[in-house]
């Protein structure tokens, strides 16, 4: 097969780069080529069996049109502090300036006008004030909320679009490797699970999110592309009761705390908060189960939850981010049986583990209903536990009751941005013809960035035509 562009990953960066060269009239024949389903033949057994499948050969929730978009709670993050470091790479300003586009996009797909977090500015000065006297730093970031169930349907709409003009999108193909030739990047080989075959292209765009990292970090190491060892987050998912965090869901929806708590001083942050939400596990393909949240627009639980997130670097000897963060992930599992691993905040205090009947005697019932009761300190390296439960204390300020004894946390919450791919501000890496975008990159972390970063790729490859 032929094209002027192949995009690898039908995540937002993908999509979004695809949609920007539409827009500028560009003509070129685009493939897209997607491991996943299309977006309406995405399906989590879970809505029906309560467990997680753990399916094969991959998990719905992260794989397919819009990547992990679709199920996603849909939070786009409107401010260039949030979502990545995409603004060190091209400058804050443009930055900005695409996240405004891109949401323009959303809207004009059908996200919701209101924006979360403009109102209430007294409100938002006293909880500045605690944040301060707590020795946290709040990011001001609005928020356009487009609910798990609404995401899916602007996807739908921007899916038809792209195939009603013309972008031939191969769902269920996924990419294996790159086409070289005389250290040129000249497409991709894929497979149908039948066969193998080529797509030649004179642009290659791989985005295939957190899940590609790992492919992406082999494919770097295998074809000399220059790229450096990032940052991996390792963390849990806090869940309270909606109570406890009224204030803050009103007044900001999502709370944007970081902090660096002693004795490590290690950056730690809030990250992803679901008012009403539901804590949720996804599976790697290499059956590493993992925490995430989200929420629906209209469907509401009791609870709050909220990732609390470490950032871990390396330098020498040990520099495999993804694989420390991995293993930190296989024990929890291994603890849990492989499911995910929960405990109430005063058992970590005191130095025990979580039994299910004292669950079952607390305020907050557990979101996510498989979880299973037990002892997360018994697999989180020392560091990150201590990072957790000093910063914990301190969110207690700010939002008196979050560090009570009930409040849950769930273990592992990893997130694998590592393996920065080196690329100049066209995002051309260091071999020619090949373009890497989105969280799989490692210059972007949400919804938002990466589809901005997608809309400066789909201009820069609309102006080859
Ligand atoms: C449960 C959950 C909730 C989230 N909530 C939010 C939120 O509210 N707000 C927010 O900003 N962010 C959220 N995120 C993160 C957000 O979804 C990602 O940052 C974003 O989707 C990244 O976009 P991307 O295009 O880089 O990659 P992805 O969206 O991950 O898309 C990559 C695509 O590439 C495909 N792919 C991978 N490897 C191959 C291959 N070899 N061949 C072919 N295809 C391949 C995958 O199937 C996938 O569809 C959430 C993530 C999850 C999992």
């Amino acid at each position: 097969m032929n094209a002027d562009v192949v995009i690898v990953g039908a995540g937002p960066a993908g999509i979004f780069t695809a949609l920007e060269m539409l827009k500028k009239g560009s003509r070129q024949k685009i493939i897209m080529v997607e491991k996943g389903q299309s977006i309406e033949n995405r399906r989590c057994p879970k809505h029906q069996t309560n467990r997680c499948m753990n399916c094969k050969p991959y998990c719905h929730i992260t794989t397919g049109f819009s990547g992990a978009g679709a199920f996603s709670d849909g939070k786009l993050s409107l401010s260039y502090e949030v979502g990545g470091d995409l603004p060190t790479l091209i400058g804050p300003d443009l930055a900005q300036e695409t996240i405004q586009y891109a949401d323009k996009i959303y809207l004009d797909f059908g996200a919701d006008t209101h924006i979360e977090g403009l109102e209430y500015p007294e409100e938002r000065k006293e909880i500045r004030k605690r944040a301060i006297q707590a020795g946290l730093k709040l990011v001001d970031c609005p928020i356009r909320h487009m609910g798990t169930e609404k995401a899916h349907d602007i996807y739908l709409g921007i899916e038809r679009y792209l195939q009603d003009q013309g972008v031939e999108i191969l769902f269920s193909h996924e990419c294996k490797n790159l086409i070289l030739e005389n250290d040129v990047c000249k497409g991709v080989t894929v497979s149908d699970r039948r066969q193998d075959f080529e797509i030649h292209a004179r642009h290659t765009v791989v985005a295939t999110g957190r899940r590609g990292a790992d492919w992406l970090e082999k494919l770097c190491a295998e074809h000399h592309i220059a790229h450096a060892p990032g940052t991996v987050d390792i963390g849990v998912r806090v869940e309270v009761r909606n109570e406890v965090m009224e204030l803050v869901n009103r007044v900001l929806y999502e709370s944007k705390l970081v902090g660096w708590p002693k004795p490590f001083k290690n950056k730690v942050r809030t990250f992803c908060q679901n008012p009403g939400g539901f804590v949720s596990q996804e599976n790697y393909d290499n059956d590493l189960a993992v925490v995430n949240g989200h929420s629906y627009k209209e469907f509401k639980s009791d609870n709050t939850n909220v990732s609390i997130l470490c950032s871990h670097n390396f330098s020498v000897p040990f520099n495999q981010p993804i694989a420390y963060a991995q293993k930190v992930g296989e024990l929890t599992n291994m603890l849990a049986n492989g499911q995910i691993l929960v405990q109430r905040f005063g058992d970590i205090l005191d130095g025990k583990r979580t039994w299910q009947k004292e669950l079952d005697q607390s305020n907050i019932r557990p979101t996510l209903p498989d979880v299973v009761a037990g002892d997360i300190t018994a697999a989180m390296p020392y560091r990150a536990m201590v990072n957790i439960i000093n910063f914990i204390q301190a969110m207690d300020y700010v939002v008196p009751g979050f560090a009570s004894v009930e409040t849950l946390l769930y273990s592992p919450e990893l997130k694998f941005y590592s393996n920065r791919v080196k690329m100049d501000t066209d995002f051309n890496t260091s071999l020619q013809g090949l373009h890497c975008l989105g969280d799989s990159s490692g210059w972007t972390r949400g919804l938002m960035m990466s589809s901005a970063m997608g809309v400066l790729m789909g201009r820069k490859l609309a102006s080859f035509s």
